[in-house]
C-alpha cells in the first residue's frame, strides 16, 4: 500500500496555513499565506471571508506541491481555525453579506454589557459555560442581522447561512454541499448548550437568531464530506474539525482529564482537559468543549491572558529597548533577578481570572539602579505570573493538581521564560519537538476518523519531548515573588 498522508488546514487570525503529515505523524511540508485585517472604527476588527478562503486554498496547493506527493494519497483532511470569527453568507450565491467580524472585534460590547446586566445573564452563563462578552459569535451574528438591510427576513427564510471559519471553509471546499461545525467551535458561539452539545432555543431567542441559518453540529472526529476534486486534485475526505485552542490541546496529546497546555502567542491560552465531566468554574474561567476523538462529549477549562508575547513586542516597538523578540532572553539574563521590579501588561485590561477591562499597565518597584535588564526580565516574568494565575484557578475549579504544563506558541522558544515558568509554577514545563500543535491536533482528529491511526493512544505515542524544564526555585522565593506580583496587580486594577 502506498504511504498515506493527512492534510491539515490551519486557518489563523493573520494567516492560513496548511501542513501535511505522514503515517508516523511527522510533518513533511507546511506553507502559510497571509491575509489582511481591517480596522474601520476604534475597537472594530474585520476580515474578508473570501480572501481567507483564497489564502487557505493557496496554502493547501503550495503545501501539496512542496511535498511532491499525489493528492490521491491524502487520506484525510482536518480543519482548525481562529474561533468565534463570524461569517454570514447567501446560500445561493456564496457571497458574504458583510465582512467577517473577527473575534477581537468589540463592536457589540455595549449590547453585551446590557445583556450581562439583564435577567438573562445567569441562564446564558450557566448554559454556555462562557462569560458574557463581545468575544463570542452570538452577538456578532445578531449585529449583522440588525445592520445589514434585508438580512433578517432572508435569514428567517433560510437564504442566509452562518458559520465560523471552519464552517465557511468546509462549505467552500465541498462546493456548498456541507454546512456543519463541531462542538469545540459551537461552544464559542454562546448559542450552544455546553452539556448537550446542541443549539439551544432559549439562547437563540435571546439573541434573536433563526435556527435555519445555523450549521449542523457534528463530532470533531468523523467524515463530513469530501473536498471538491477540482480544488486539490482528489476527493479528499474532510474528517476532523476543531477550534484552534482545542486543536492545540489535541496536538499536545492532552486527551485525558488533568492534562494541560499553554500556548504563548500574542496572548496566552491555557486549557486543561476536564474529561467527560461538565466543568463549572467558580474562578471565572470558561467551560468549553474539548475535541473528542470518539462520540463521547469531552470538556475543558480555559483561561486566557490578553497580553502574553505581545509584551515583548511592546518592549521592542514602543520602548525600543530590544531590537527583536529573541534578544529578550539574553537581556533578561544580564541581571540575576528582577530585584523587586514588576511589569503588569494590563494594556487592554486584565483577562482571566480578573476580567477587569478598566485595569491599565504598570511598572513598579523601580530604583536608581534599575536598568533595562530588570524591565525586560520583569516583562518575561509577567507572562509566567499570569499563566500561574490561570493554572491556580484551574486547580481550584477542578479540585485536581495539574502535574506538568505542556507548552507551545512563538514565545515558548524562550528558555529563560520556560525555566522561570517552571520555577514559578513549581511544576515541570514540557516543550514538545513539534510545536505546531494546532495543525497537528486537527491532523490527529482526521487521521483517527479515517483509520490511519488507531486512536488517541497511538497518536500519544508520537508526542516527543524536546526539552523538560524542572522547577529549581525555593518555596520561599516563589511565595515572595507571588506576593509581589499580587501587590502589583492590585495597583493596576480599575
Ligand atoms: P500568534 O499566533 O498569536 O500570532 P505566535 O505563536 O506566532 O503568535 O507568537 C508570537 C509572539 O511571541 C509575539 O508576541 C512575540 O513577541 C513573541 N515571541 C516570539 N519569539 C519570542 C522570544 N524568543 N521570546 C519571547 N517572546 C517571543
Amino acid at each position: 500500500m502506498p504511504q498515506r498522508y493527512v492534510l491539515s488546514l490551519d486557518e489563523g487570525t493573520t494567516s492560513a496555513r496548511a501542513a501535511l503529515y505522514n503515517e508516523s505523524g511527522e510533518r513533511i511540508a507546511m506553507h502559510s499565506v497571509a491575509f489582511d485585517s481591517f480596522f474601520p472604527h476604534a475597537g472594530w476588527v474585520e476580515q474578508d471571508a473570501l480572501a481567507i478562503w483564497k489564502a487557505q486554498l493557496e496554502a493547501a496547493r503550495l503545501t501539496i506541491s512542496q511535498a511532491n506527493i499525489a493528492p490521491q494519497n491524502i487520506a484525510a483532511c482536518g480543519i482548525t481555525n481562529q474561533r468565534e470569527t463570524t461569517v454570514v453568507w447567501d446560500r445561493h450565491t456564496g457571497q458574504p453579506v458583510a465582512p467577517a467580524i473577527v473575534w477581537q472585534c468589540r463592536r457589540t460590547a455595549a449590547f453585551c454589557a446590557e445583556l450581562a446586566a439583564s435577567r438573562h445573564s445567569r441562564l446564558i452563563e450557566e448554559k454556555t459555560g462562557l462569560v458574557i462578552d463581545a468575544y463570542f459569535s452570538g452577538s456578532k451574528i445578531r449585529w449583522i442581522l440588525e445592520n445589514v438591510a434585508g438580512s433578517r427576513s432572508k435569514a428567517a427564510n433560510g437564504d442566509l447561512l452562518f458559520g465560523n471559519i471552519d464552517t465557511w471553509l468546509i462549505w467552500n471546499l465541498t462546493a456548498g454541499k456541507v454546512h456543519v461545525t463541531d462542538p469545540t467551535n459551537a461552544s464559542r458561539t454562546m448559542l450552544m448548550d455546553l452539556e448537550t452539545g446542541e443549539w439551544d432555543d432559549e439562547l437563540l431567542a435571546i439573541f434573536d437568531i433563526p435556527r435555519a441559518m445555523l450549521p449542523a453540529i457534528v463530532p470533531s472526529s468523523g467524515r463530513v464530506g469530501t473536498i471538491n476534486p477540482e480544488l486539490l486534485g482528489a476527493a479528499i475526505p474532510i474528517s476532523g474539525i476543531a477550534g484552534d485552542q482545542q486543536a492545540a490541546l489535541a496536538g499536545q496529546a492532552c486527551f485525558r482529564a488533568g492534562l494541560s497546555k499553554n500556548t504563548y502567542g500574542t496572548g496566552c491560552f491555557a486549557l486543561t482537559h476536564a474529561g467527560t465531566k461538565l466543568p463549572r468554574s467558580t474562578n471565572r474561567l470558561l467551560g468549553t468543549r474539548a475535541a473528542s476523538a470518539n462520540a463521547t462529549a469531552q470538556f475543558a477549562l480555559e483561561g486566557s491572558v490578553f497580553i502574553g508575547g505581545a509584551v515583548i513586542q511592546w518592549l521592542r516597538d514602543q520602548l525600543g529597548i530590544i531590537s527583536n523578540a529573541a534578544e529578550s532572553e539574553a537581556v533578561a539574563q544580564t541581571v540575576s533577578s528582577s530585584e523587586g521590579v514588576f511589569l503588569v501588561p494590563a494594556f487592554v485590561g486584565l483577562g482571566a481570572p480578573h476580567w477587569d477591562s478598566n485595569a491599565r499597565g504598570s511598572i513598579t518597584g523601580l530604583t536608581r539602579s534599575s536598568n533595562k535588564g530588570h524591565i525586560v526580565r520583569a516583562a518575561l516574568e509577567s507572562i509566567a505570573f499570569q499563566t500561574r494565575e490561570l493554572i491556580d484557578a484551574m486547580e481550584a475549579d477542578s479540585g485536581e493538581i495539574i502535574t506538568e504544563l505542556r507548552v507551545d506558541g512563538g514565545a515558548a522558544v524562550n528558555n529563560f521564560l520556560m525555566q522561570f515558568q517552571a520555577d514559578i509554577l513549581g511544576k515541570p514545563v514540557v516543550r514538545p519537538s513539534d510545536v505546531e500543535t494546532t495543525a497537528l491536533g486537527a491532523a490527529y482528529l482526521a487521521g483517527i476518523a479515517e483509520g490511519i491511526w488507531a486512536g488517541t493512544a497511538e497518536v500519544e505515542s508520537f508526542w516527543r519531548v524536546e526539552r523538560r524544564f524542572e522547577p529549581a526555585m525555593s518555596d520561599a522565593t516563589r511565595a515572595g515573588l507571588m506576593d509581589g506580583w499580587k501587590a502589583a496587580i492590585a495597583r493596576t486594577r480599575g
